[in-house]
């Protein structure tokens, strides 16, 4: 792990130390585990035909640098599932990768160059790759090691980069095959364009930002005689590529203007006015100015209307030729001046704010302009087809269900996808243009010759693909395809694509279509969408508010085990994630508590070695004691649950679950028990604490790798030879659950101890008796009363209560004497008062209290009669008094009954 002097870890560290350390520590445990891993090869499976692999192909991190907590969420969920397949003994593969990311790194290391006062022009096409390669080989160590850290169990072997040359055969051969089938074609379409990037962009690409702007009235003179038209636009300048104006054909007000003819002022342009049903009346004077080559719309009018199309801009969003005295001019300076001068001709008829929707770069965050241009387009509607069928159809699932509506929405209405872009970085597109012939030949491999006349003088296109078209290959294009290779065919359609919802389209659509296009099978047969991580307040983490958490400071700080419970615990598909430092300290308490409850049971087995074989005679049975069936009862329950849970991709509920059992039932309840019994020399728990501990660390593996490894480890070592059966715990069997463990009667009688002692304690916390002094206590119980008998050590140890009697509820007088009496499920605990408290002091506490309880309902009560109050207030807030009354009255009486029985 980026530290290839360490390669000699020692698998011995825990064991040998004859003192376990004190606390978790993170760093010491995290490296020298994931380095055994990797030298044992664990992550690499092998393939057996005989069963069913278990798939999941990470999605490639772009090379731009830092992972983020996104990152980090992917990656973990993903492990656990990984994990979790593996323990089920499935030959599984995580696949790890790294995108090249084509705009987004070309952007980032043009930033680079322009601190050096460069650009890539200066440099030279070839120049820039060579700049962008370098900071890639820098990127990529960084990602890996990250991932490495994050304890990410994927197979290295395999590691792939979209531009690996498996890859980019895939890319080649994906695109000559749709060309040859015609759903690629290059055409003048209008495109976002990037004047900053200086590139087409897909639609998705573009960021819609709402702004307030201005809505300008401009009025074109009649070429003939007087009078004028009036136009709205937001955009004035582009009034210079305007070739019409256009009205709607039902339009009555301007029934005489159709056909007639307006001269565009200063450049003096004549252009028609023409009657189109796409004109919305209602929309500024209902005359609206025709821009065909910067209009979406527009340029749809122009192919009806057979319009002429006038380009004004350069690729720089500069004003070109076709500006007459504008040109050169930059954009938004073009306007200014534009305004003036119709203003000075008094044909700026008035200005009025505008709420509307501007596109911006994704990546640069540069105004797009859209504009007409001859770009690739890849015919989305044949593609789409299949790619719906296979999800109603259920051959693909989405987890969560909702976004199937919102995937089957957004394909139903798909649009043409433009793939090329003015890049460097990134996919070549395989043409080539003749010199000679002027026809194209699209080829997998470089052609030297023109495959129409046989010249020589070819040239291939300069634009390189988008970044998502590699991207869209990805599943099958990194199992080998177009090649017959073994991991494809044994490992495709892959099992599980896990990435956020927000890449919904971008990605997850579009591997679909390309996967049963290119294969005519599915990529993958389930869609796991995750939510996006927010900060402790539910708010986006954006480097400008500053509330940007770091995986890896998180790991410096709290552990990668924290970190990974941190972000994954509790929550579900599909919902967002608030994270702050109070989810990061339950992790790394968690870890602590596992630490030393673990730390517990190795050192009593270093003390009282149990015997070979002591653990598989573990099967429940009658004669062990009480809370020996019950834990293991209960361990049972929770590995039916976990299992449900997993395999429907409920893992943060899963994690919840065994996080409570092992906090609140093994550690609170049968270890405390277990302490009483391994203080005398009772028969010994203490194969049931090593099956439980053993059993619940393989549980939580998946979700916290590096700390159930090395406990698991120091167990084994302190168990008798052959007591669990592998090397390490990342290849151990996952639990599963032995209907036969399942003892309800044992459940009811420790439920019935434990809410006894809580009970008790509750008793003591609420009349504050000293933590240090023992009080008396009876017990009534009915059918059973012996079993809780057989516990009183436990009540009375773990409640400090002695005194202690468990009786027969029979044995209840009706009128106890001055004592506090509780009445729970199956038993009644009844507290002597003068064993507890100074019966005078109580007195007066109580008194007290009844006072300031009878104050509160007062003033509630008058609030309540507030006719205005209750009319006036919002009924949330009404609702919230009454019940506060409600619980006062409550308190009232039963302090009002504990005052009785006092006396
Ligand atoms: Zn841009
Ligand atoms: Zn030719």
């Amino acid at each position: 792990m980026g530290d290839p002097e360490g390669s000699h870890y020692f698998i011995a560290g825990f064991c040998d130390m004859t003192e376990i350390p004190k606390a978790y520590e993170p760093a010491r445990v995290e490296q020298k585990w994931y380095r055994f891993w990797m030298e044992h090869g664990y992550f690499t499976p092998k393939i057996d035909h005989k069963k069913k692999p278990f798939v999941i192909i990470m999605p490639p991190p772009n090379v731009t640098g830092e992972l983020h907590l996104g990152h980090a969420l992917t990656a973990t969920l993903e492990d656990i599932m990984i994990r979790w397949h593996r323990m089920r003994g499935e030959p599984t593969l995580w696949l790890p990768g790294v995108d090249h990311a084509a705009i987004a790194t070309q952007v980032v290391v043009e930033q680079k160059l322009a601190e050096q006062g460069l650009d890539r022009h200066k440099l030279g096409r070839e120049k820039f790759i060579e700049r962008v390669w370098e900071w890639v080989q820098k990127s990529r160590q960084s990602i890996t090691y990250q991932h490495q850290r994050l304890g990410a169990s994927c197979d290295w072997t395999r590691e792939r980069f979209t531009l690996d040359e498996g890859p980019c055969l895939a890319v080649r051969t994906a695109f000559v095959r749709l060309y040859n089938k015609g759903l690629i074609y290059r055409g003048e379409r209008i495109v976002n364009w990037c004047p900053r990037c200086q590139t087409a962009l897909s639609d998705l690409e573009v960021q819609h930002k709402d702004i307030t702007g201005n809505l300008y009235y401009l009025r074109y003179p009649m070429a003939e005689g007087d009078g004028y038209v009036t136009v709205a636009t937001t955009r004035p300048e582009t009034y210079l590529g305007d070739t019409a104006v256009a009205v709607n054909p039902g339009d009555k007000r301007f029934k005489a203007m159709v056909g007639k003819k307006v001269i565009l002022p200063v450049i003096e342009r004549v252009i028609p006015v023409i009657a189109d049903s796409a004109v919305d009346p209602s929309f500024g004077t209902g005359a609206v100015k025709i821009t065909p080559g910067h209009d979406p719309v527009d340029f749809e009018i122009s192919e009806r209307q057979h319009l002429q199309i006038v380009k004004i801009l350069n690729p720089d969003a500069t004003m070109n030729e076709q500006a007459g005295p504008y040109a050169g001019l930059e954009r938004f300076a073009c306007r200014q001046k534009v305004l003036a001068d119709f203003e000075k001709a008094g044909l700026l008829e008035k200005i009025e704010q505008h709420h509307h929707s501007v596109g911006h770069c994704g990546r640069c965050q540069t105004m797009v302009e859209p504009e007409v241009s001859k770009q690739w387009f890849v015919k989305m509607a044949p593609l789409a087809e299949p790619a719906i069928k296979a999800v109603t159809g259920g051959r693909i699932a989405i987890v969560p269900e909702r976004f199937t509506k919102v995937y089957l929405n957004w394909m139903e209405n798909i649009r043409d996808w433009c793939i090329s872009r003015q890049l460097w970085w990134g996919h070549r597109i395989p043409v080539w243009y003749c010199q000679k012939c002027n026809e194209l030949t699209v080829a997998i491999d470089e052609p030297s010759t023109c495959s129409h006349c046989g010249s020589k003088d070819i040239v291939q296109d300069p634009d390189t693909l988008d970044t998502w078209f590699s991207s869209a290959l990805w599943p099958h294009s990194t199992l080998g395809w177009p090649e017959d290779t073994e991991d494809f065919k044994y490992f495709y359609p892959t099992s599980v694509m896990e990435t956020g919802y927000d890449i919904l389209f971008f990605w997850v659509a579009r591997m679909i279509m390309m996967g049963l296009e290119d294969t005519g099978d599915i990529p993958f047969h389930t869609v796991y969408l995750h939510g996006l991580i927010r900060d402790e307040k539910g708010e986006k983490m954006s480097k400008m508010k500053g509330n940007v958490l770091n995986p890896n400071d998180a790991i410096e700080d709290y552990g990668t085990d924290a970190l990974r419970f941190a972000i994954t615990t509790g929550t579900s598909p599909g919902n967002d994630i608030n994270l702050g430092p109070h989810r990061l300290e339950a992790g790394r308490n968690f870890a602590n508590k596992m630490w030393n409850a673990a730390r517990f049971v190795l050192q009593s087995l270093e003390t009282n070695p149990i015997e070979s074989g002591a653990l598989a005679k573990l099967t429940p049975k009658r004669s062990e004691s009480i809370e020996d069936r019950w834990i293991l009862s209960r361990l049972n329950r929770l590995i039916a649950s976990v299992d449900e849970l997993m395999s429907n991709f409920q893992f943060g509920e899963a994690e919840r679950q065994i996080h409570d059992f092992f906090w609140g039932e093994f550690c609170d309840w049968y270890i405390e028990i277990a302490k009483i019994r391994l203080s005398r020399s009772d028969f010994s728990p203490l194969p049931v604490l090593a099956f439980v501990l053993e059993t619940t660390l393989r549980l939580l593996h998946p979700f916290m790798p590096f700390i159930t490894e090395e406990l698991w480890q120091g167990l084994k070592q302190r168990l008798p030879e052959g007591s669990v059966g592998s090397d390490s715990i990342i290849i151990a069997p996952f639990p599963v659950d032995d209907k036969k463990a399942t003892d309800p009667d044992a459940e009811q009688v420790m439920d019935s101890v434990i809410e006894i002692i809580r009970s008790i304690r509750n008793a003591r916390a609420e009349h504050k008796v000293a933590a240090s002094k023992w009080i008396e206590a009876r017990v009534y119980a009915d059918k059973f009363q012996t079993d809780i008998a057989a516990k009183s050590e436990a009540i009375e140890t773990l409640a400090k209560a002695r005194p202690l009697a468990v009786l027969d509820r029979s044995q209840r007088r009706a009128k106890e004497e001055k004592a506090l009496v509780l009445v729970l499920k199956e038993a009644e605990v009844v507290l002597p008062w003068e064993s507890m408290v100074d019966l005078a002091a109580e007195r007066q506490r109580l008194e007290g209290e009844i006072n300031a309880v009878e104050r509160e309902i007062d003033r509630l009560e008058q609030r309540l009669k507030d006719k205005p109050f209750v009319a006036r207030a919002p009924a949330a807030v009404v609702d919230k008094e009454r019940s506060k009354l409600q619980t006062f009255k409550d308190k009232l009486l039963r302090l009002k009954q504990e005052l009785g029985q006092i006396g």
